[in-house]
């Protein structure tokens, strides 16, 4: 298994206005300031990574591109065949969708099985 550690801004994480949105990070980099972007998507691709042994950014860059706060108080997350989207969520029946790891590790699985098995 490989030990390497990876900041969690690896990924290019991207907040919308237009889609795909602005970069607000890439591979490298560190904290954005932006809470979605910063506090889930690095740490399930670490998961990834370390877990799994699966160099995702090798695999597949495109694997790792996720958009927050997409669309306004946007109930969901999901993943079409180039990249993720997050919602922020309502605040009354949803929180923000990068707040939690399963649901990022879920869209990230979704890329993962579309990659290798093309279904
Ligand atoms: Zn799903």
């Amino acid at each position: 298994m490989k030990t390497a550690t990876w900041d969690y801004s690896r990924a290019a994480i991207l907040t919308t206005i237009n889609l795909p949105g602005t970069l607000v990070s890439s591979e490298g980099q560190g904290p954005t300031g932006d809470i979605a972007a910063d506090e889930g998507l690095g740490a399930t691709f670490d998961f990834f990574e370390q877990i799994f042994d699966r160099n995702l950014i090798d695999n597949s860059e495109m694997l790792l591109t996720a958009t927050v706060h997409f669309g306004k108080d946007y109930n969901n997350a999901f993943r079409n065949s180039v990249q993720m989207f997050f919602g922020d969520g309502d605040g009354q029946i949803f929180n923000r969708f990068t707040i939690a790891l399963d649901v990022i590790g879920h869209e990230l699985a979704h890329g993962v099985t579309e990659d290798e098995s093309r279904l």
